[in-house]
């Protein structure tokens, strides 16, 4: 084992309990109903390597769903369906600095078009263009990728957060119907909003978020597996987005704390990797006013510094 590793052995649980007492500064996210009920104090982390050797530390069995993390995933599973050129016809490249639910600039890029794939707006549009004939077909490839890609087959959505974010989700609903004003969906608005709601609901842990990450990590190569699974210009543009706009409008802050590409979610989720190195999960319900995890952003800002983790 590297120095590193075992520095990480031996100082993680500290550093976790540590960045533990930032959750007084955050909220759990309750405009979903049913995320309301998660742990506001628990903070995990899993750390996993190129041979799936791994580093856990606090509450890494927390269960908790993907959200927003899932629009990494569909983005490239739309790619693989549909090539760029076609996605990049329905979605922009270009960072907001607004909220994840903005609706401010949705027209700016060119007219009707999102921004980009990881604001609701633009990801919706990406969950249109995943291929199969009926909703539950298409829903279907996307668990299936997920399960590929987390390497475990028990991965699913939880009925009770998509039923209350489908119950609630009017804002969402909004915008499907604004991008189907504009020609920007494919398919029928409830549909698309429904393969949509079932992805950010699909269940995982901290390990399932650092395996997933360390294909990223790997550029779509699985080192465990010893197999391409995912075109490596496709997560290329995944990773970008993760630094430019994987954190929402503290992207920016995110980059010069810590400096890895990562995505964040509503629940607590944070997947985030050290390129060529480790994948890696965290979650963490309580989030700060940016709606990404205050626990979890302030391990990665301590592990990036102790650690010299930033890529730039
Ligand atoms: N399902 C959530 C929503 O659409 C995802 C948002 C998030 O995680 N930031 O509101």
């Amino acid at each position: 084992y590297s120095y590193e590793w075992e520095q990480l052995q031996t100082k993680l649980p500290q550093w976790v309990e540590e960045s533990r007492k930032q959750h007084v500064h955050g909220q759990v996210a309750a405009y979903i109903p049913e995320l309301s009920k998660a742990p506001k104090e628990a903070l995990g982390i899993t750390i996993m390597d190129g041979r799936g050797h791994t580093i856990t530390s606090g509450d890494c069995g927390c269960i908790f769903t993907l959200q927003s993390i899932s629009k990494v995933f569909t983005l490239i599973l739309a790619l693989m369906d549909n090539g760029e050129r076609l996605v990049f016809s329905k979605v922009g490249m270009e960072p907001t600095g607004d909220r994840f639910n903005s609706m401010l600039k949705l027209e700016l890029v060119e007219p009707g078009i999102p921004f980009n794939p990881f604001i609701n707006a633009g990801a919706i549009a990406v969950s249109s263009l995943i291929a199969g004939n009926s909703i539950e077909e298409r829903y279907a490839r996307i668990l299936q990728f997920f399960r590929l890609l987390a390497h475990n087959d028990r991965m699913d959505f939880d009925q009770g957060v998509y039923e209350s974010e489908s119950a609630t989700g009017h804002l969402n609903r909004s915008l499907a119907y604004f991008l189907m004003e504009k020609g920007i969906l494919r398919g029928k608005v409830e549909d698309v909003l429904e393969v949509y709601f079932r992805h950010c609901a699909v269940n995982a842990t901290c390990a399932d978020l650092a395996r997933m990450g360390l294909v990223l990590a790997y550029n779509g190569y699985d080192p465990i597996r010893n197999e391409q699974l995912i075109p490596r210009r496709y997560v290329q543009i995944a990773k970008t987005f993760m630094t430019t706009c994987g954190m929402y409008d503290a992207s920016g802050h995110f980059a010069i704390q810590v400096g890895l590409p990562a995505k964040s979610g509503v629940s607590g989720g944070i997947l985030t990797m050290v390129p060529g190195r480790y994948g890696i999960g965290v979650v963490g319900p309580a989030l700060n006013r940016m709606g990404n995890s205050t626990t979890g952003v302030h391990l990665l800002e301590t592990l990036s510094g102790e650690l010299d983790w930033s890529m730039f």
